[in-house]
Parts: C-alpha cells; structure tokens; sequence
C-alpha cells in the first residue's frame, strides 16, 4: 500500500516533534510537508529544529530537507495536496484559540482534513472528539458536520486535553462493564513538557509543585463528558454524568501524567478483583481494527505498592498504554486508585495518529 502523505502543523512544537518521530516509520503515513509559525516559514525542518529537538530518537532525513511554510497560508498546503504530499494535515498548533478555530475551519473548508490536538474545537457541537477506545461511533458525527458546513472533503476531528487519558479509559472499561459512575475527584500530577517549549519556566518549577494549570481544571471537568455524550440530529450531546472535581498541579516531571483518582458508583460496585479483571480485558476499536498505532492492551496493571511511576511506566507499550495501580477502597467514595500516561504520545501526537488511523479505517482518509 502506497503511504498516504501528510502534513503537520506546529512541526517544530514539542508535539510536533513528537508527530514528526512518530510518524518516521509509520506504515501508513509519511509526513510530506511540515508548517510551523512565520518565524521558522522558509527554514529546513532540520535547521528550524536544531537545539530544540527533545526526543531520543530523530527524524528520516528526507523530512529534515523539507522547507517549513507558515501554517496561517492554507494556500500552501492546498498546493502541496496538489502535488499529492498532503492528503491530510496534523494540527499541534500553539496559538491563540480563536486564530486555531479560524485556521483549522479554513484548511477543513479547502477540502483538507484536520486531526487536531488543539483546544479549539473541543466544544464545536459536530466535531468528534475522540479517545479511539472510548467512542470511535463520534465518527459518525463527521457526515453531520460536512453536511451543516456545505463541506465535500474536508472535516475536522479532535483530541482531547492529554490530562484526561489516563484515567478516562479505565473508568470507560468499567461503564462498558455495566457499572455507572456518579462522582469522581481527581488530582493530576502534570508533567512540565505538557506546557509545550520552552513552557514553564524551571526556576517557578524545579524543587517545586504548582497547583494551577490555566484552564485544565475545566477541560479535565468537562471533556469527558462530551466523550462519553450521544450523538444527534446537529451533533454531539455531552452527558450530565459523572460529576468531576479536578485539581490539577503542575510537577517537576519532563513527560508523563498522574492521575490520582477517588470515584462513586450509583448502584451495584464493583470489587477490587473484578475491576482488575475489567481492566486486564479491556479492548476497544484500535485492537479489534488492529490500528497500527493501537497498544496491544490499552491497561497496563501495576501490583506494586509505589506504582505506576512517570519514569518506569510512561513508555509502556510505546507509550500508548495507560498504567494503573495502587488500586482500593476509598473511606470516602467507593474506590480509588493512580493512573499514568504519556502526555506527548497518548496524550498528544500518539493519540493523534490513532484516531487518524480510526478515521482512515472507517473510510474518512480516503
Ligand atoms: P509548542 O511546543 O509551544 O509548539 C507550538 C507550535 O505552534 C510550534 O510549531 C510553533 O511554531 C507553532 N506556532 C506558534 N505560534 C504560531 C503562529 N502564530 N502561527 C503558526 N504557528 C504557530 O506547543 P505544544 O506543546 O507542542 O502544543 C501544541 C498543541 O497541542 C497545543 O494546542 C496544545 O494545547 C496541544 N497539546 C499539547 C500537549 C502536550 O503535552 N504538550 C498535549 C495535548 C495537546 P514555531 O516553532 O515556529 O514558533
């Protein structure tokens, strides 16, 4: 099969890297052309990237020729989809929201498909926003949001917040099991990459915790609830159900997000040993459609008393798997327990090319 060409916006951002990495031997994929703010537009990726590029492993050198173009000209990726190198872009575009909303409307209107990480389009009623385990049918909103936009090609497809992961698909696995959720408090322990470069500065957060994040506590509270919402005539109801209450504290961490978790079921609960058996079992779309991209088991369990820990378990199955442990009663509510993911690759440009991997199996990247 011929690699399907694709673009990606931020390129040079610390999820763009993470893309570009990612996406150097990917099986159905090959990042063709790469755009980032005005100030890298004209540069070789490999010259834009240099003394900034975070990550162990590196880039196939043909990427690192391509010239960057300035994301805000949709006129340059629409000539580049002309010359057949960008079927669909990545956005990992760090910008103000109303400039993303805008830019990602307009590359979706000129017949190019967005899979964003932007914060943008979460609330945009017929925009899915997807955790590819949890709710692939939100697909099916895309036909909905073409149709109410006059659109024939292009559409739009989100991720949302990369604190949310690790605790969302092990709560999915037990809704699916049949238990109901009422009530969740969660404190997040967040990782300093997910700010993006250079991020927070390190004197405000070496040898130090900072208990505010700006405008996490709502995404953590909210977007899973658009996530587990029904589809409708114009788009996608968000559920009313459970009731989140988040703290989110930023950590001296380079990469990985906790989650530390207390939670109330309504109704029948489940014990300890049977939520570890829903967590062992769980699969969803990315395993039963073998995603290229998809973790063999997408929980990770951990009986030691000290985990899941971001150095030892952010990598697990290439950091696409989210671990849990330390899971028990709790005197307050119900059960409790800790989550891991890796906020740059689960939660970001992995989780990306995942859901890409769903859109392109449902027959949306055609
Ligand atoms: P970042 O490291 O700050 O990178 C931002 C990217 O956006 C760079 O490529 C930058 O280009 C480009 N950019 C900045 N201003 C621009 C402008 N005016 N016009 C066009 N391009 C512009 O940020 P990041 O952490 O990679 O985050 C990227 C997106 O992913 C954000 O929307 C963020 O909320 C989301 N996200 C991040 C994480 C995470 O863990 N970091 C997780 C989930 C989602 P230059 O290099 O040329 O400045």
């Amino acid at each position: 099969m011929a690699k399907i060409p694709v673009g990606v916006l931020g390129a040079t951002g610390m999820v763009g890297q993470q893309y570009i990495a990612l996406l150097s031997d990917h099986p159905w994929f090959e990042t063709r052309y790469v755009a980032a703010s005005p100030r890298s537009a004209g540069k070789k990726y490999a010259c834009a990237s240099a003394g900034r590029w975070h990550l162990p492993q590196t880039y196939s050198p043909p990427v690192g020729e391509l010239v960057l173009e300035d994301a805000n000209d949709v006129s340059k990726a629409l000539d580049a989809a002309k010359r057949g190198d960008c079927a669909f872009v990545f956005s990992a575009l760090e910008m103000g929201k109303e400039e993303t909303a805008r830019l990602e409307l307009a590359y979706a209107a000129a017949g190019i498909p967005v899979v964003s990480n932007a914060s943008a389009h979460r609330w945009t009623e017929d925009v899915p926003m997807l955790i590819a385990e949890i709710n692939p049918q939100h697909t099916d909103v895309i036909p909905i949001q073409r149709k109410n936009r006059g659109w024939d090609k292009g559409f739009i497809a989100v991720k949302p917040n990369c604190s949310i992961q690790s605790y969302m698909i092990p709560l999915y696995a037990l809704l699916k099991a049949g238990y109901t959720i009422d009530r969740i408090i969660v404190s997040t322990l967040q990782a300093v990459s997910g700010a993006g470069y250079p991020g927070v500065p390190s004197l405000n957060v070496i040898d130090n915790v900072v208990p505010y994040i700006g405008g996490e506590e709502e995404k953590t509270e909210r977007e899973p609830l658009k996530i587990l919402g029904a589809l409708r005539d114009r788009g996608i109801e968000a559920a009313s159900a459970p009731r989140i209450s988040a703290h989110c504290n930023r950590v001296p961490v380079i990469n990985g997000h906790t989650a530390c978790v207390s939670m109330e079921f309504g109704g029948k609960k489940p014990s300890i040993e049977e939520i570890k058996h829903i967590w062992a079992s769980f699969t969803g779309a990315p395993q039963e459609l073998d995603l290229p991209t998809a973790p063999r088991r997408p929980i990770h369990i951990r009986g030691e008393e000290d985990r899941p820990q971001p150095r030892k378990d952010r990598d697990a199955d290439k950091g696409m798997a989210v671990t849990v442990g330390r899971l028990r009663p709790c005197q307050v509510f119900d059960i409790r327990f800790a989550a891991l993911s890796h906020n740059t690759i689960r939660g970001a440009a992995g989780g990306g090319i995942l859901n890409a991997e769903l859109l392109k199996a449902k027959g949306f990247l055609d």
